[in-house]
């Protein structure tokens, strides 16, 4: 399993959600035990040397690259969600999208002043959402160590919009 290319089992989707973009599915991935197994491995070695107190999992498939890294490097997980999904009191940031805005929620008391924290989504496309991310991650404190991307688009250069160092495991055109 060690040699395997982890882009077999990914799978792209034309005119998903809309008509022209091709959508890449990690549900082919999550899928096969073996290589979800593989492919956390491989993102936890990149992560472990920036020695993150906390992962923030971005709303919803950073949920599933947050809980394999957490548990294989022994560090806590922080949710970044989508309005009116975290009880108690919250901080939030706005951000643009293509056509309207949306944003991004923390619990105000998840990040102790100064927790290193690395960002953790499956794709990072125009980079939009992991730069609000990261924003909204220091506005409550955190002292933002890195981003992990399963996939990232490199045509796009959404890396290009991020301060902190990016790792991707696998990277298409
Ligand atoms: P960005 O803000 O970088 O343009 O878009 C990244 C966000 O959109 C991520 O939260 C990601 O889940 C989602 N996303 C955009 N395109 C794709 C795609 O082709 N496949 C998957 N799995 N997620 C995507």
């Amino acid at each position: 399993m060690q040699d395997i290319d982890l882009k077999q089992y990914i799978r792209g989707i034309p005119d998903f959600p809309k008509p022209g973009i091709l959508f890449y599915d990690i549900s082919t991935l999550l899928r096969n035990a073996d290589a979800w197994q593989l492919a956390t491995a491989r993102m936890a070695r990149a992560v472990g040397p920036w020695q993150p107190d906390q992962l923030a999992a971005i709303e919803s498939r950073g949920f599933l690259t947050a809980a394999p890294l957490a548990t294989r490097l022994g560090c806590g997980i922080v949710m970044l969600r989508k309005p009116g999904k975290l009880p108690g009191d919250t901080i939030s940031l706005s951000y643009d999208l293509e056509y309207g805005t949306d944003s991004l929620h923390i619990q105000a008391d998840a990040i102790k002043p100064g927790q290193r924290v690395v960002v953790t989504d499956d794709l990072l496309a125009t980079g939009g959402t992991l730069a609000a991310s990261v924003a909204l991650l220091r506005k409550a404190g955190a002292d933002v160590v890195g981003a992990s991307v399963l996939i990232e688009l490199t045509a796009l250069g959404g890396r290009n919009k991020l301060d902190v160092p990016v790792h991707s495991l696998l990277s298409y055109e």
